[in-house]
């Protein structure tokens, strides 16, 4: 019964998607093709419920559609946000509430490097940071200090390759040239795997 259902979903959340699990729910997303109140979690939910890592970086998370239902009574009656008093918020306060969260978010992410915070930066960034680390090892600098020099360096110094253009056209070629690059190197793949399978088949006959 309830135990069993629930012991489902702790599993299914328990457990982190693979990559294309999260390709693919992005993907639906972003062609509007999800309706959150049937699927009963926004975008953001799906990501915070399952593991996966939330960046200011993805668009998606800045589309109201895509967080909660559009209408307000649906917003009430699901109880998408409560209130500190527990009343369920609606209309332009829900709004408002899903903002300020994702403002928390943005300020969180621009705070200094930490050790802790490392994944936050750019390839180009922490290649500096391990660059940095080495030349302070060979010089004898102690490994705080190092830190603290760290947490000055601008985020900004190094671009930050994983931004993308927020426009809607944009942001479906970007999924459908995800899903079609994925699909070529399976292809790619799966070729390799034949031509290997043929030649092992042949060299038997050749000894
Ligand atoms: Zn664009």
């Amino acid at each position: 019964g309830d135990i069993g259902a629930l012991a489902l979903v702790d599993a299914i959340l328990d457990s982190r998607p693979p990559d294309d699990v999260r390709d693919v729910v992005r993907s639906l997303f972003v062609r509007d093709l999800v309706d959150v109140t049937v699927s009963g979690c926004g975008y953001g939910d799906f990501l915070l419920w399952t593991g996966l890592s939330v960046t200011p970086l993805d668009p998606m998370l800045f589309d109201h559609v895509s967080q909660y239902p559009d209408r307000e009574e649906e917003q009430q009656h699901g109880r998408w946000a409560v209130n500190e008093e527990g009343d369920a918020l609606s209309g332009d306060v829900l709004a408002a509430r899903y903002d300020f969260t994702l403002l928390m978010l943005v300020r969180a992410w621009c705070r200094p490097w930490t050790p802790r915070s490392n994944p936050s930066f750019s390839g180009h960034f922490r290649r500096a940071i391990s660059a940095l680390a080495l030349c302070a090892h060979r010089y004898g600098v102690p490994a705080d200090i190092a830190v603290m020099v760290n947490s000055y360096l601008p985020r900004e110094w190094w671009p930050d390759d994983r931004r993308q253009c927020w426009c809607h056209d944009c942001q479906l070629k970007n999924v459908s040239d995800v899903i079609r690059e994925k699909v070529a190197r399976r292809e790619r793949r799966d070729a390799e795997a034949r031509e290997e399978a043929t030649t092992a088949g042949a060299q038997p006959a050749a000894r």
